[in-house]
């Protein structure tokens, strides 16, 4: 998981490797701990990478955008690390779980069903992202154990904006899953967006998704990869979808929501005042890397990000065919590649 959430999250924190923490005989009491376990991961999100995502490590095309392919698997060395320190800190109360995908990770479960056989769950406070999908009844029951659960759950759009984006999930499944939480005992709930160059035209209709489900919006901004930073955007995109924000915040009743709006209508402002002429190779490459994962998927950026792709005419023109790699089906029916 690429966001790690850091809410209500002001004790002291340890930042040693997990192997300089293990002493049983030592007097370290550990008040909040952060675990990242592998790579494991259902989605292969567009702004993601291959290290933090088994299915990107394993896309030769996605994968490939960062030169070399991850077989990173870190889980197999650290779960027991980690779980000594669990069993050794008794004075444990809050625990970060970032992957990958936390909810999927079987070694995660094992941790956390730890905690729930020797009775301390009901004083941990869980914190973790997610991406709402592969959610089981037993994961839900396993976290209903715990003080309480902080889930900031990774949206980038709404409907098929999100599921282009957050590749292959399924809006009805996510739909699904955040009503199941809200079923969550001491479940505190908020969404994590994501803000990209593919979905400025996406923040309200997020937030305006979380603000009529009672959940509040954060978000955070893709700085790496660069070709996806919402500053490779042409100007006239920038406002217009500044304008829009400014629209629409008086509809939302969040205040935190509000907030973080204003913050991001700020942001995209600043970011058209930038000299635009630097961000030219980095357009070209958000096109070509678009191009390649639409290719590659059967995915259309014009039929899921419509809004997006009308506004980017007024500076760029229709939309560019431009592609990097050659997928194995064009070898049969060869096509140019274009710088
Ligand atoms: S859910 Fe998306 S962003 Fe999170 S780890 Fe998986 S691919 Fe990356």
């Amino acid at each position: 998981m690429r966001m790690i959430y850091n809410d209500a999250f002001a004790l002291e924190t340890h930042t040693q490797p997990a192997d300089t923490l293990i002493d049983a005989s030592s007097d370290v009491r550990l008040r909040s701990l952060t675990i990242t376990v592998g790579n494991l991961c259902n989605l292969q999100c567009r702004m993601c990478n291959p290290f933090s995502s088994s299915r990107i490590a394993a896309d030769p095309i996605h994968s490939g955008w960062f030169g070399h392919r991850s077989d990173r698997d870190e889980s197999k060395d650290i779960e027991s690390a980690y779980a000594e320190i669990i069993e050794s800190c008794s004075s444990i109360t809050h625990l970060q779980i970032s992957g990958g995908e936390p909810l999927i990770i079987p070694k995660i479960h094992k941790i956390l069903q730890s905690l729930i056989d020797s009775g301390r769950a009901q004083n941990v406070v869980l914190m973790m992202p997610t991406n709402c999908t592969g959610v089981g009844d037993p994961v839900l029951a396993r976290l209903s154990k715990f003080k309480e659960v902080h889930l900031r759950m990774s949206l980038d759009g709404h409907g098929p904006a999100n599921e282009y984006i957050r590749y292959p999930s399924k809006w009805s499944e996510i739909v699904d899953t955040i009503i199941r939480f809200k079923g969550l005992p001491h479940a505190k709930l908020s969404i994590g967006f994501t803000l990209s160059a593919l979905n400025v035209f996406e923040v309200v209709r997020t937030a305006q998704f979380g603000d009529a489900m009672g959940i509040p919006f954060t978000f955070g901004v893709v700085h790496t990869p660069s070709r996806l930073s919402p500053n490779i955007l042409p100007q006239a995109t920038l406002e217009q979808a500044a304008v829009e924000i400014d629209d629409a915040v008086d509809s939302l009743t969040l205040n935190p929501s509000k907030r973080e709006l204003r913050a991001i209508s700020r942001l995209l402002r600043s970011f058209a005042r930038q000299d635009r002429e630097e961000n030219e190779e980095l357009w070209t490459k958000f096109v070509q890397f678009t191009n390649d994962l639409d290719r590659s998927r059967g995915q259309s950026i014009e039929a899921s990000l419509p809004d997006l792709v009308t506004s980017l005419r007024v500076e760029k023109g229709p939309w560019q065919r431009n592609i990097f790699h050659i997928l194995p089906k064009d070898r049969a029916t060869p096509v140019s590649k274009a710088s």
